[in-house]
């Protein structure tokens, strides 16, 4: 710092010849420096001419922080010309700000940083062409907004980028792109099988269980490439200077490999899996947006494809996707619009030849494309979370619609994997029952393996909860699913339905036979009555009377159909009436 500073004293130097600054009445200017001098912030004044008359100690300080030593003759231009350290464009920043409080006699503030010192200036043009300046230490500030700027970039968690950083990531490397040309690919990945983990061993264990995901991540990529955590359990590789699409393959099956190895978290063995889908810049997008939505669409394709796989984005994908989208609107709106109606099929108990109930399914009357499949809706629906109101029109309907069957005549419905997860499945059964007068007894409930896949004491807390109301369960689908046998032994069913490929196999294959005759023996000894599903010939009713199943359902009896069309159907099963 310059000797010039030292000022006896008092560290604050005044000019001598003319000082603007006066004292209060009374107070000594000397008093009056000491206050000056007190204040934390900096002040500097300079009179009309330009010279710098008064510099308190902070000032001099500050200046010197940002490598400004000021002589006792110094000027605002020697200020200025202090500033030549800066680059170019900042020293134009500064002149212009000082060029503004000039002309519009309006303070104005900036911020001069010299290492790790920031210094906010503030010049306050006074009257007569004098000047106050104000300085201040905001390093301290600035430091904790830099670190909390980089805190909300990164997840918590992990440590990796978030969504934020990816997205100025991304940016970066797709002006790279229209700069030099330079190629990047964004890989999409979900891990398979997570939420199991987090559920049953809850998550202090997903957590450590995700950290080293990260790790396993980061160890596979190269510095240049970004990893980041945009999700619960969905994490994106940005990888960078990318040469050909070979490079980005083998990391996408790196990734699907790695991932897909056991890990070991406080004593549990683990296994998940990881679906991966990539987009490459600028084949498939040249912005952000549309990267994102392309490796989104490939990543729907490989969890399509069995999870545990890797695809590239291709254009159809955008096409089915429109047409899946497009079908999702029309299902929302088909409640409303009431197109959609319940038919039923009949279920014939073999031992008296009596129709003792029916199944509901639910057919779409789409007012263009016609009558569309449940097999080509139902999964849909269920994805998207819109099988629980649709499930639940359809237990009201067909509850009302048995009402007007004879009396002894029961209605199956079935219920899907998601409607067993939102809350409310018992809760519209009971109202159904109550508000269309249907003795519990009366209604079958059926679900598939895909219930118990996910089977956890809720479901199971559900399924008891329905028995306790009176309503029956059955096993639809037997056979078709990985462990039907075990889940037999989750749950007291009343009724297994076989599937229909077993029957269709009965004259093809030799062991179809031997299929349906266990399953009946089975059901026989766990007490729960065995339907055959599909039976379309006399010869497959015959050999399935003979295997000892209790009850048949199949175009032989009668397709599904409308309500109003039973009571024809009832009445040619007169044993019944
Ligand atoms: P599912 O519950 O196994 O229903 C039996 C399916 O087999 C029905 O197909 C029925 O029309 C068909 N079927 C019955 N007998 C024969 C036969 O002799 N030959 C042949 N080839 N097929 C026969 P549909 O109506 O197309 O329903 C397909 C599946 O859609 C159902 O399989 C069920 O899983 C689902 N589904 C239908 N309605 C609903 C519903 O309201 N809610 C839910 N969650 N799923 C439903
Ligand atoms: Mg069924
Ligand atoms: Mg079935």
């Amino acid at each position: 710092m310059s000797a010039d500073f030292q000022h006896g004293a008092a560290s604050s130097w005044r000019r001598a010849p003319r000082p603007i600054l006066s004292a209060p009445d009374g107070m000594p200017p000397a008093a009056l420096i000491r206050y000056i001098d007190a204040i934390r912030q900096g002040l500097l004044m300079i009179d009309d001419s330009g010279s710098v008359i008064v510099c308190s100690a902070p000032a001099r300080h500050l200046l010197a922080c940002l490598g400004m030593a000021l002589r006792q003759d110094a000027s605002a231009l020697h200020l200025l010309r202090a500033l030549r350290a800066g680059t170019a464009q900042f020293r134009g920043a500064v002149l212009q700000s000082v060029r503004t409080a000039l002309i519009e006699q309006q303070p104005v503030t900036f911020e001069l940083t010299r290492q790790d010192h920031t210094v906010q200036v503030e010049l306050h043009p006074a009257a007569g062409g004098t000047w106050a300046v104000i300085l201040e230490d905001v390093s301290r500030r600035r430091a904790i907004e830099a670190r909390a700027d980089e805190m909300a970039r990164l997840d918590p968690l992990t440590g990796l980028p978030n969504r934020l950083l990816l997205r100025e990531r991304l940016a970066e490397a797709l002006a790279r792109l229209q700069r030099t040309g330079e190629a990047c690919a964004l890989l999409l990945i979900d891990l398979d099988r997570f939420k199991p983990v987090n559920d049953t061993l809850g998550h202090p264990i997903g957590d450590a269980l995700l950290e080293k995901v990260a790790d396993r991540l980061r160890s596979t990529v190269r510095p240049t490439d970004t990893v980041a955590r945009i999700g619960g359990d969905e994490f994106v590789i940005l990888q960078a200077g990318v040469r050909d699409a070979a490079g980005t393959q083998a990391l996408a099956r790196r990734i699907v490999d790695l991932i897909g190895r056991t890990y070991m978290v406080e004593g549990h063995l683990l296994t998940i899996g990881a679906s991966v889908g990539v987009a490459l810049a600028p084949e498939d997008g040249a912005d952000a947006d549309k990267l994102l939505k392309n490796a989104d669409l490939a990543l729907y394709r490989a969890k399509l494809d069995g999870r545990g796989t890797y695809r590239f984005f291709e254009s159809e994908m955008d096409a089915r996707m429109q047409v899946r989208r497009k079908l999702e609107l029309d299902m929302r709106q088909a409640l409303a619009r009431r197109e959609f109606k319940l038919h039923y099929q009949p279920q014939l108990q073999l031992e008296t030849d009596r129709v003792i109930g029916c199944e509901a399914l639910i057919r779409w009357t789409h007012p263009e494309r016609g009558l569309v499949s449940p097999l080509d809706f139902i999964p849909l629906a269920e994805e998207i979370g819109l099988i629980v109101p649709i499930g639940e029109w359809v237990i009201r309907q067909a509850c009302r619609d048995a009402m007007t069957w004879p009396a002894q005549m029961s209605v199956a419905v079935n219920v899907s994997p998601a409607q067993f997860k939102s809350d409310r499945l018992v809760e519209t059964i009971i109202s159904a029952l109550a508000s269309s007068g249907l003795p519990a007894r009366r209604l079958e409930v059926e679900i598939t393996e895909g219930v118990l896949l996910q089977e956890n004491e809720k479901t199971l807390q559900t399924l008891h909860r329905l028995r306790e109301l009176g309503v029956r369960v059955s096993m639809d689908d037997f056979g078709t699913g990985y462990s039907s046998l075990s889940y037999l032994r989750s749950f007291p069913f009343d009724k297994i339905k076989i599937d229909r490929s077993f029957v269709k196999d009965l004259s093809t294959k030799p062991d179809g036979e031997a299929i349906i005759r266990a399953i009946a023996g089975l059901g026989k000894s766990l007490g729960m009555s065995t339907v055959a599903e599909g039976v379309e010939t006399v010869e497959q009713m015959q050999r399935i009377r003979l295997e000892g199943c209790t009850d048949v359902q199949g175009y032989l009896i009668s397709k599904p159909v409308p309500t109003e069309d039973l009571v024809q159907i009832f009445a040619s099963y007169p044993s019944q009436v």
